[in-house]
């Protein structure tokens, strides 16, 4: 049988979701009102001065062909500066950041460029599900570590078998965490660090939510590390940043042969960025961040006007620091899609249950702050009257 999927394809795990989806719409069909926290996508508008600026370059008739690979020397600067000015980190444009297709295409995209068949990859449980999918498509295996969530949801390091580490290839980390909301210090990149020099590690830091936090110190970078451009290729993505997510553009910055082997699969896979949303990013990056401070606000109220009902529900949530979610702890043995499946039917009310992130994941479910702060209300009145 020639006409099938490849293995890889078919070894896919089981869309956990699937029967949540089937669930809304059934819901929807009943006529219920969803009030959605499912979806980790910002609801607000991009900022208009960078739509104004895609306008102005889609005249630009160079970017009617084929973009450079690697993204505009200009584009990738302004990136590489706001890393200066914001983190402390200088990087050369050149040969240390290349633009991306979105940080999904660049972190789905990494282990083709750096993992062997039988490679191993450390990778956090729960995470953003690409890290693990992404290199089973290369023949490559995971190992899940668990996140501390009494700390902040920091890896789990010391209970990985130092065989296992010593065997393993790259070290995934996601702070800001997607999906916990978990937060790392310097001081916690710099263990990460050492770990992953002690056991000779890449490490692979997802640094979606650096801009998206409440609490000062900001999120810090994990180039920051003293040392950590030997071994680190970091994502940055405008996706959360300016509410982004729908015109694919991001980073990968860092190690200059983890970014050269990235670049070199990109130039057999992909074309680049289109020009004008290279104008785009370039106007995010270098422009008023008022924007930032506002997106920022906007998911600060919304935080507190959900977490103290989610505790008014028995639900056990530390307010996050960064990111837009909230990591809710269910009473000890509740199944989170059970949990998920009766509160949607009961109150339409979507979330997320934490086992789609992973099996350490069980026990939680994961809202997503992209409701306004009026339907927040509404869903805190719903939430009111809900009983596991
Ligand atoms: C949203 C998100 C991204 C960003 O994805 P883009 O492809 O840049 O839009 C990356 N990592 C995590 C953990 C995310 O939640």
């Amino acid at each position: 049988m020639k006409i099938q999927a490849a293995d890889r394809v078919r070894a896919l795990p089981p869309y956990l979701f699937a029967k949540i989806d089937a669930m809304k719409a059934e819901a929807v069909a009943r006529g219920m009102d969803l009030i959605s926290f499912g979806i980790g996508d910002p609801d607000l508008p991009t900022p208009p001065h960078i739509i104004q600026s895609l306008k102005e370059a889609v005249e630009n008739t160079e970017y009617h062909q084929y973009p450079s690979y690697a993204g505009m020397l200009k584009c990738r600067a302004a990136c590489t500066d706001f890393y200066q000015e914001r983190f402390g980190v200088t990087l050369d444009p050149q040969a240390e950041a290349v633009t991306l297709i979105g940080s999904k295409e660049g972190i789905a995209h990494l282990p083709l460029a750096v993992i062997n068949p039988g490679d191993l990859v450390l990778v956090p449980d729960p995470a953003y599900p690409v890290y693990d999918t992404a290199t089973h498509f290369v023949g490559g295996e995971v190992y899940r570590y668990g996140l501390l969530a009494d700390d902040n949801f920091l890896p789990d390091l010391s209970a990985i078998p130092d065989e296992v580490a010593d065997r393993a290839k790259m070290l995934v980390v996601n702070y800001p965490n997607n999906p916990t909301g978990g937060s790392a210090t310097l001081d916690d990149y710099v263990r990460m660090y050492e770990y992953a020099v002690r056991h000779e590690l890449i490490v692979l830091s997802d640094l979606a939510y650096s801009e998206m936090y409440f609490e000062e110190p900001a999120p810090p970078s994990f180039l920051q590390v003293p040392g950590a451009m030997d071994r680190t290729i970091e994502f940055y993505s405008l996706s959360k940043t300016y509410n982004m997510t729908g015109w694919r553009v991001a980073y990968a910055l860092g190690n200059r042969d983890l970014v050269a082997a990235l670049g070199k699969i990109k130039t057999n896979v992909d074309s680049g960025v289109f020009g004008a949303v290279q104008e785009a990013a370039i106007t995010a990056l270098r422009g008023d961040q008022q924007c930032v401070a506002d997106m920022r606000d906007v998911y600060r109220k919304r935080r507190d006007l959900l977490v103290p009902a989610l505790e008014g529900l028995g639900l056990a949530v530390t307010p996050p620091r960064a990111t837009f979610y909230i990591f809710a702890r269910l009473p000890e043995g509740v199944s989170s899609m059970d949990y998920a499946g009766r509160l949607l039917n009961e109150t339409g009310v979507v979330v997320t249950p934490g086992v789609g992130f992973g099996e350490r994941g069980e026990g939680f479910i994961r809202f997503a702050l992209s409701v306004s702060a009026e339907r927040i209300r509404e869903a805190v009145t719903r939430l009111q009257t809900f009983k596991y």
